[in-house]
């Protein structure tokens, strides 16, 4: 199953790494029966080195408040020793983000290997990995100039 994305906000922040600009995009993951998983997606643009983490947190979101079943995935894209295109591997789920219950249980690489909706979750990470921008930036095609100088 292929989920839906809608995407609910982009915007723009500080990276903690370089002092430059990171991306982040928000959302949510739609399936048959409704949100799949709310997703945050940071895009890092380092030279010759572009890289996407996105967190995807499974559970119930229909009941207000109610985090008892969360349980959030991680996974990094980007350039990989040896191979030629970018590739996802498992990282632990939000673990740069603040502790908050709705993230539920943060899946670390071991967890999440062997977990039940580990297919969802590659799926999920699919899905938002073919957002425009975000592809773009992995193919490492340029972005920001999209016009030639006048002369
Ligand atoms: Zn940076």
């Amino acid at each position: 199953m292929q989920p839906q994305i809608d995407v609910w906000k982009r915007q723009t922040m500080n990276c903690p790494d370089c002092g430059g600009r990171r991306v982040l995009y928000t959302g949510e993951a739609i399936g048959d029966e409704g949100t799949v998983a709310v997703f945050w997606a940071f895009l890092y643009d380092h030279p010759g080195a572009p890289e996407v983490f996105i967190d995807a947190t499974f559970g119930t979101w229909s009941i207000e408040g109610y985090t008892a079943d969360h349980e959030t995935f991680g996974a990094r894209t980007g350039a990989v020793e040896g191979q030629s295109r970018p590739a996802s591997t498992l990282v632990t789920g939000a673990e740069m983000a603040p502790d908050d219950p709705r993230f539920g249980v943060k899946l670390d690489r071991d967890r999440a290997l062997t977990h039940p909706r580990l297919t969802e979750f590659w799926a999920v990470n699919d899905a938002i990995l073919h957002i425009d921008k975000i592809t773009r930036l992995l193919s490492g095609r340029p972005r920001r100039r999209r016009w030639l100088p006048r002369r």
